[in-house]
């Protein structure tokens, strides 16, 4: 018989996982909202496949999206300066989560995975370690259900270091070649343009980074989507004139009045496995690895994580499924969770004088425009850029 998982939660960690895992082992997701409420409710988040995440969603058959707005570059300006565009290496997507998840919740549903909605608390915990083999808590952000040790070294803050921003809007014409335009005012946060897919078609996603009480962070209080959107315009226009001038101010707005959120991240890195009540659990993806979207790395951290545990599964699934399993997983995972963790930790802070070169340095050469491009597909190359300065540039 086939060992029994439960995952909790059906967000990327918990759907890519189920995509991964269903043929190995008998798979149920448990999710808070319904396919439908996801579908068409409010967004939770911006998103960047990179290069990775994108074969390891082919790797495990996950469902193919229209790729016409595939994202091909980097734009970097820092205040009112155009720095360059840099090339990745391979197309990046990004595709509406509330698209994303409700069509793979269907397609999965489809091949044999059980879904039970329900939103589980701390009552159901003692049932569901009975019930299944392995735990595994995808809870993402607004998890975790269990008690996931929290790693003080790699979470340094006790409050979030922005107030994230976003919205999904029609209106404005793509940057060329089509990239996602980070523009970054020292002091005061960031702006991230980014073209995205959506169930209605292609998007523009503004998403402001605003340093807490400083002049980008002026949205406290709206609510309302009509609110959110003018102010959102003003904004454009006041700090962001390369954006404005492409925004045509007939057309723009929110593509649904569902597709805005305000909300902010209070980074923690935790030890990924516990064991509860006697029984070992597991957890992926931003309910043990949550850190702040900065460098638009959550997705891809997810990804890379579940395809860690999905190889230890396999090692281990034969033997017993205890604490070692746990060490195994998290040494597989550590330093690549310490590498996105420390760099974007970093970049919530003043960008240290050697980085500021070497931004500048991409204005005068393609090449090295290319390498700041590569950062966000090869986290691990802009650690060495932050931290090993001297061996690296
Ligand atoms: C504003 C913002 C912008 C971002 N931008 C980027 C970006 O550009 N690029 C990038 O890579 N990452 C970005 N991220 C991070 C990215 O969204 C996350 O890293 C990613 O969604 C994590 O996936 P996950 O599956 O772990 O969690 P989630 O996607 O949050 O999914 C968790 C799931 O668990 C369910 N759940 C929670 N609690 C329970 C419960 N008790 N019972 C049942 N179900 C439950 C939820 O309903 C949800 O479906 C951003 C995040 C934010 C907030």
């Amino acid at each position: 018989m086939k060992k029994q998982l439960c995952i909790v939660g059906s967000g990327i960690s918990g759907l890519q996982l189920a995509y991964a895992l269903k043929e190995d082992f008998d798979v149920t997701v448990v999710h808070a909202n319904s396919t439908e409420k996801v579908r068409t409710g409010r967004v939770m988040s911006t998103q960047v496949h990179f290069g990775p995440t994108r074969t390891r969603e082919s790797r495990f058959h996950m469902p193919k999206w229209d790729d016409h707005q595939s994202i091909k570059s980097i734009h970097m300006t820092i205040g009112k300066q155009k720095l360059f565009a840099g090339m990745l290496k391979k197309d990046a997507l990004s595709v509406d989560q509330r698209h994303y998840y409700s069509t793979c919740m269907k397609d999965l549903a489809s091949k044999g995975v059980t879904f039970l909605h329900l939103k589980l608390t701390n009552e159901h915990l003692d049932r569901l370690i009975e019930d299944y083999d392995l735990v595994i808590d995808c809870t993402g952000k607004s998890g975790p259900l269990f008690p996931f040790p929290i790693i003080q070294e790699l979470s340094p803050f006790d409050k979030p270091q922005r107030k994230c921003i976003t919205g999904y809007f029609l209106g404005i014409e793509p940057n060329e070649p089509l990239g996602v335009n980070v523009t970054v005012l020292p002091g005061s946060g960031e702006m991230f343009e980014i073209p995205a897919v959506t169930e209605e078609g292609p998007v523009t996603i503004l998403f402001i980074m605003a340093v807490p009480d400083k002049e980008l962070d002026t949205f406290k209080g709206i609510t309302s989507s009509n609110e959110f959107t003018m102010h959102m315009k003003q904004c454009v226009q006041n700090f962001f004139p390369d954006i404005y001038k492409r925004l045509n101010t007939e057309e723009f707005a929110l593509i649904d009045e569902n597709a805005f959120l305000q909300i902010a991240i209070n980074p923690k890195i935790r030890k990924p496995y516990v064991t509860y009540k006697d029984k070992f659990v597991v957890g992926c993806g931003d309910s043990v690895f949550l850190n702040d979207p900065i460098t638009g790395q959550g997705c891809n951290l997810s990804s890379y994580c579940v395809e860690q545990l999905f190889e230890t599964l396999i090692d281990y699934k034969h033997d017993q499924w205890d604490e070692n399993l746990g060490e195994s997983y998290w040494n597989r995972t550590k330093d690549f969770v310490t590498e996105i963790t420390e760099w974007t930790n970093a970049m919530t802070q003043p960008l240290p004088e050697h980085v500021v070169q070497i931004l500048l340095k991409g204005a005068e050469n393609q090449e090295q425009a290319d390498r700041i491009a590569e950062w966000f597909e090869n986290p691990k190359r802009a650690h060495e850029a932050f931290f090993q300065k001297q061996e690296s540039h």
